[in-house]
């Protein structure tokens, strides 16, 4: 069950609510109105990718950050669209994307996010077998 794509509608808001919290609360790019102010004219990387990114977290169980960085590079940066043709990306090299910038971050929110839904899970399980 764990790592679907197919939880992300479901427990869309467990996400969302743990990147922000956990990320954006922490982000230079996180304006006084508590409105995102990145400079990313596509929105910042972090939400337009979320969906991978929550499958990545959900699949991928590494003690290093090394792993996570190689995954997002591989599955995300190659289709992101503000990837140039020559695999340099103009908002990376400026340290403008909040996921590059907050990777490690990113990926305990959606960790911690796992744990939430997983608890839930467990607790409906049981409610049904005890029904
Ligand atoms: S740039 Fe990304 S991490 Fe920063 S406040 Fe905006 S959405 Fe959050
Ligand atoms: S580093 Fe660049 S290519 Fe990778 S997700 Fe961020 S904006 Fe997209």
């Amino acid at each position: 069950m764990r790592g679907r794509l197919g939880e992300y509608a479901r427990y869309k808001p467990v996400f969302v609510e743990a990147i922000r919290e956990h990320v954006c609360r922490h982000c230079i790019d996180f304006g006084n109105d508590g409105t995102c102010q990145t400079i990313d004219p596509l929105g910042c990387a972090i939400f337009r990718h979320l969906p991978k990114l929550i499958h990545i977290a959900g699949t991928l169980h590494e003690t290093k950050i090394e792993p996570y960085i190689e995954t997002v590079r591989k599955d995300i940066c190659r289709k992101c669209r503000a990837l140039n043709p020559d695999g340099s990306c103009w908002l990376r090299s400026r340290v403008d994307c909040g996921l590059d910038r907050y990777l490690i971050l990113v990926f305990e929110a959606l960790e911690e996010a796992w744990d939430v839904i997983r608890t839930k899970q467990k607790t409906l399980s049981s409610a049904n077998q005890t029904d």
